[in-house]
């Protein structure tokens, strides 16, 4: 396995289990690592409290400084890095250079406006209180528990990593059980930028370490994963009252308007559909093309699809399904489908192997089959023709999920990505507002709540800190038992002029 080879982040605590991440191409282990218990995780959160104190007295100047030297040592590895991820996702490296480039973006993007988004405002005080200099600053929560997917081991995490860091506070991170090494990668690569203390600090291992976690005391826990799990980070975070930001699945749609570029639409569709075989959450999954042009898209799709091919070889688009347990939901859904009258244009039942799904495309599905209700996971996508636009957004919003979607349209555009009921949606592209920085990223439903990314990801991470300075007496003191009758009558009159007008 590829590791940073450096000082540990962390005294290694004692584990009494290891466990094996293992290649899914191959079954080959990559690498062995720690089950880390309650104790374990407990020590690793006292360990960061005083961390934490140490990175939010640096200030946001020196941080940035910090954040700015991990950017570039990550960027000058960015092939050893994308090496991991593949050894551990089976993932092709194109794909793995596609999550690493935009965590990179992220980080410059967090280092460079966290003073100006965090760092102290001044606000109105009014008139009533003009006396008074009124600001607020964001301070840092203290210690975020961080829990980790697999299937964008690093840009998922990262969302949550690199935000939190950059409001001022310390990490524990605890990466999926299929890419601790993409995890351990991350936390090593921070410690050789920031030595000094276990700012960012790595537990291993199954849910319950997960769990433990949650337990610990942390000042928030930031999860992406299932909403199965979700639930129960919930559940866990609720004994110690411990806020939680859910980043949960998704079932995100696609419309095609009447006047869309029925090839760049299409070319999407596959894209965001089957890249990184279809592990993705906002990845394509549904369809909604306007009747006008729902031939021309779906043979464009279908030519398309089928110059995609899942496999180990360099020519492979996309590589095996990481997680083994995902290939039976996969299956029942394609045969759910067909059992149902839906028609498999490429690909079908037999698309899904031991460890590779091959492209699948379904049509005529009906709507309350499971591959067009429950996120498949998978390089499939169900197209269904639509009368008119409206139809379009109605059956796209039928959906206890809401995470991103797309539209293609010329004229309707903005008009359609407002209806969508998502927390994201890419106008004539797909997932393109995972990349820019400043835009919140994050659902509603079912795909959780919260959000990371941008200037709302930074806050989230931090608690509002509001200060009322008096700079002066006032004339009229009101928070006193020394005030007198002639004062009160003063105030009403005031209050009256300012507000009492009939309207
Ligand atoms: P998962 O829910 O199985 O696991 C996620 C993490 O939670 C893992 O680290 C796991 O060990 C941990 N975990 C499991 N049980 C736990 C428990 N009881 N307490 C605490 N932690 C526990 O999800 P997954 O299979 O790793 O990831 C795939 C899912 O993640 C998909 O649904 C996908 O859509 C979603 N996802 C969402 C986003 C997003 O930003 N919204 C991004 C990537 C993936």
């Amino acid at each position: 396995m590829t590791s940073v080879q450096s000082k540990p982040a962390m005294a290694e605590p004692v584990a009494r289990d290891t466990f094996d991440s293992l290649d899914p191409a191959t079954d080959e282990v990559v690498g062995t690592y720690p089950i880390h218990t309650d104790d374990d995780v407990r020590a690793a959160v006292e360990r960061a409290r005083e961390a934490a104190a140490w990175w939010a007295g640096l200030g946001f100047a020196e941080r940035a400084e910090r954040l700015r030297r991990w950017k570039g040592y990550l960027t000058r590895r960015i092939a050893q890095l994308a090496e991991v991820v593949h050894a551990e996702t089976g993932k092709p490296h194109s794909d793995a250079m596609v999550e690493i480039i935009p965590a990179i973006d992220h980080l410059a993007w967090a280092a460079k406006h966290a003073r100006k988004v965090l760092g102290e405002q001044k606000r109105p005080s009014g008139m009533l209180m003009s006396n008074q200099r009124a600001t607020v600053e964001y301070q840092p929560l203290g210690v975020i528990g961080v829990i980790g997917p697999w299937n964008y081991p690093v840009f998922t995490p990262m969302g949550s990593i690199i935000y939190a860091l950059a409001a001022g506070n310390a990490v524990v991170f605890k990466p999926s059980e299929y890419t601790p090494g993409v995890g351990k990668w991350l936390v090593d690569s921070f410690a050789e930028v920031v030595p000094e203390h276990p700012v960012l600090q790595l537990v291993t291992g199954y849910g319950a370490t997960g769990s433990a976690l949650c337990r610990s005391g942390v000042d928030k826990v930031a999860f992406t994963g299932s909403p199965a799990t979700g639930r129960k980070i919930m559940a866990a975070c609720a004994e110690t009252l411990t806020p939680v930001l859910i980043e949960a699945g998704g079932k995100d749609a696609l419309l095609v308007d009447a006047d869309a570029d029925l090839e760049a639409a299409a070319d999407a569709a596959v894209w965001g559909g089957m890249s990184n075989a279809g592990q993705t959450c906002v990845g394509v999954e549904r369809v909604y093309v306007h009747e006008r042009v729902y031939d021309d898209f779906v043979a464009k799709v279908v030519e398309t699809a089928k110059s995609v091919r899942a496999g180990s070889d360099p020519a492979a688009k996309i590589g095996p399904i990481t997680m083994p347990a995902q290939l039976e939901v996969i299956r029942r859904h394609i045969a759910d489908a067909l059992a149902r009258g839906g028609r498999a244009l490429v690909g079908g039942a037999e698309a899904v192997g031991d460890r590779y799904v091959q492209p699948t495309v379904l049509v005529d599905v009906p709507e309350d089959s499971e591959a067009v209700r429950e996120e498949t996971f998978g390089p499939t996508l169900t197209i269904a023709k639509v009368r008119d636009m409206d139809e379009a957004v109605a059956k796209a919003n039928d959906t206890r999920y809401g995470l991103g979607a797309s539209v293609f349209a010329k004229k309707r555009g903005m008009e359609l990505a407002r209806r969508l009921r998502s927390g994201m949606t890419a106008v004539n592209s797909v997932i393109a507002f995972a990349a820019i920085p400043s835009l919140p990223f994050g659902g509603i439903g079912e795909s959780g709540f919260g959000r990371i990314h941008g200037p709302e990801g930074l806050r989230e991470f931090a608690r509002p800190k509001a200060i009322a300075r008096q700079r002066f007496r006032p004339p009229m003191v009101l928070t006193s038992f020394s005030r007198t009758a002639q004062t009160d009558a003063r105030v009403a009159k005031l209050i009256t002029l300012l507000h009492g007008k009939r309207t």
